[in-house]
């Protein structure tokens, strides 16, 4: 089973140029988590000065609580915002590190000895928890594989940050392609070599963007290096409107027709899901929207692995 953890309302809004209403965001969860998505990022824990997108992280973090079965996963960039997604109930923090540490000191003002610094005060944070609170620590290596400041990223600059991170308490890291530079070697090299510096246990997911057309074959290479959880967002939302072409995560609805295909698991359906991108669009007429299967439809006589079940029109 592949584990799709849905971005959208992270990394799809945060650079939409209007604010999105909370009931959409929450109708939106709830409607992805009834088409069988178990994992999403409900907002970050951040500056809502200068992210005024994320403002109700807080409310969406409640609210997607009580959706029974689904991972409740919130982007926090320091101990601050940890703790006020702790304080929230999340049961995943999502902590970007920038490999270029250019990026990371114009971004989080912090360089890559700070940000190790961050993990571990998170993790002293996180273990002095009661038992049920203790969240997993999740660090994604941002801008692992090229930056649009720094250019080439050394791939030993990503193994010791892969290695110092884990020693400084993160539950695992993974491998985010922030830029959208990646390709399917790139993909597999730098998988293989954080595999082989952490243990294959500690890095499961990767992050990708489509900017440049590679983020399902760039999620192949991945799942045939053994990951098994891929960030994507519905209709690809994110990107910047201004930049023609310039898309944002990997599609949802094009990663599950491919798996679905593939005969690999995810238990999303995927009629369902493009319902949900259907209201989605109907919701939020200013956002782009990327994708190509809910335009063009399956292939005639194609199976869907995930069907509601005829009686309840749930799902086993
Ligand atoms: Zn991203």
């Amino acid at each position: 089973m592949i584990v799709i953890s849905e971005v959208g309302p992270r990394d799809g809004i945060q650079s939409l140029d209007f604010l999105v209403d909370l009931d959409i965001k929450k109708r939106w969860i709830a409607a992805e988590a009834a088409a069988g998505v178990r994992e999403i990022e409900v907002g970050s824990f951040v500056n809502f000065k200068r992210l005024p997108q994320m403002h109700d992280t807080a409310a969406l973090v409640e609210f997607a609580l009580t959706i029974p079965g689904l991972d409740v996963a919130a982007l926090v960039p320091n101990l601050r915002g940890a703790q006020a997604a702790v304080e929230a109930g999340a049961h995943k923090l999502s902590i970007p590190v920038s490999a270029s540490e250019t990026h990371s000191v114009r971004n989080v003002n912090r360089t890559h000895d700070q940000m190790v610094e961050e993990v571990r005060s998170i993790r002293a944070f996180v273990d002095a928890q009661p038992a049920d609170a203790r969240t997993s620590i999740e660090v994604g290596i941002a801008t692992a594989f090229g930056c649009t400041i720094e250019g080439h990223v050394p791939e030993k600059t990503i193994v010791d940050l892969a290695e110092r991170l884990m020693a400084a308490g993160a539950s695992e890291v993974g491998l985010s392609d922030t830029t959208g530079y990646a390709d399917p070697a790139m993909i597999r090299n730098r998988i293989k070599a954080v595999q082989a510096a952490v243990g294959a246990d500690n890095i499961t997911g990767v992050h990708l963007h489509n900017t440049r057309g590679l983020g399902l074959t760039n999620a192949l290479a991945a799942l045939e290096c053994g990951l098994t959880t891929l960030d994507a967002s519905l209709g690809g939302l994110g990107g910047c409107p201004f930049a023609p072409g310039a898309s944002g995560n990997i599609v949802t609805e094009d990663l599950v027709f491919m798996l679905d295909a593939m005969g690999i698991v995810t238990g999303i359906d995927l009629a369902a899901l493009i319902e949900v991108r259907k209201k989605l669009a109907a919701d939020m007429p200013a956002a782009p929207i990327y994708g190509f299967v809910a335009d063009a439809g399956v292939p005639l006589d194609f199976s869907q692995l995930v069907k509601p079940d005829p009686e309840t029109g749930t799902y086993a």
